[in-house]
């Protein structure tokens, strides 16, 4: 049995790895929920969290923030903590029934029903494009408000309700950088468990316009030629995997 157990963003470690054995590392806290995830490694695979923080109970037991997990475990692991997260999530956030105030009670593994009006509902998730855009050798990127460190990452940005994704990247880069773009193509995807995303990503070309940073998102953005990059995101993201991918193709060592 695999036990995912997270304090808030913290994911326990047990020697560096996701614990594994009968029972978990730490007790299951009284009234907690204990989530059932599909099989991992052939394994069964438990998941809850854990309210008060701990005091390590032994030396080999350490808090990971779920980011920083990536870097530790294998990619199934770490996706599977994901997956756990996101149902903490909206564990956490729906509670109550939308529609009639009654409370929300756990249903299947992965949904909760209205103990009144019986409406089933599940996590939502946020669908997000993400967009590398290139001019001949140059790419460009994007330094967002909202970035705790001062790297560059791509434009992004949530699908809006009744949009394809192609229209979203073309609104995203209109309006946080005031350019047209050509030939976007999917390049692939990633779940986002930041709190609950569909991280979706894209290439196209730069099309026309004159750049013009969106204050309100942005501080930042500029064409950054291939062998002069700032600062990029970390190997985790769908940003780095997409800037990564076009140096790459440029038969350039990353
Ligand atoms: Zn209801």
């Amino acid at each position: 049995m695999y036990y995912i157990i997270f304090h808030n963003d913290q994911l326990l470690l047990h020697d560096g790895a996701l614990p594994q054995g009968e029972v978990p590392p730490v007790a299951i806290p009284e009234g907690a929920h204990l989530h059932t995830l599909p099989d991992l490694d052939g394994e069964a695979c438990r998941a809850f969290c854990i309210s008060t923080p701990l005091t390590p109970l032994t030396p080999e037991i350490t808090f990971t923030p779920l980011r920083a997990s990536y870097d530790v475990l294998p990619l199934s692991h770490y996706l599977m903590a994901g997956k756990a997260r996101e149902l903490m999530h909206f564990d956490d956030t729906v509670r109550y029934c939308s529609v009639c105030g009654a409370p929300m009670h756990w249903h299947t593994d992965i949904s909760k029903v209205c103990q009144s009006c019986k409406r089933e509902v599940w996590p939502s998730i946020a669908t997000a494009i993400i967009v590398l855009i290139t001019r001949g050798d140059e790419v460009l990127l994007v330094r967002a408000r909202n970035f705790r460190r001062p790297y560059y990452g791509l434009v992004a940005g949530f699908l809006e309700t009744g949009e394809t994704l192609e229209e979203c990247v073309r609104r995203e880069v209109k309006e946080e950088t005031n350019l047209e773009v050509k030939n976007i193509r999917y390049f692939g995807n990633q779940p986002w468990p930041y709190p609950s995303g569909q991280m979706v990503g894209f290439t196209a070309e730069y099309a026309g316009g004159e750049l013009r940073v969106q204050d309100e998102e942005l501080t930042d953005a500029n064409f950054f030629h291939r062998d002069h990059l700032p600062e990029i995101p970390h190997k985790l993201s769908m940003a780095r995997i997409l800037i990564d991918a076009w140096l790459e193709s440029h038969g350039h060592e990353v």
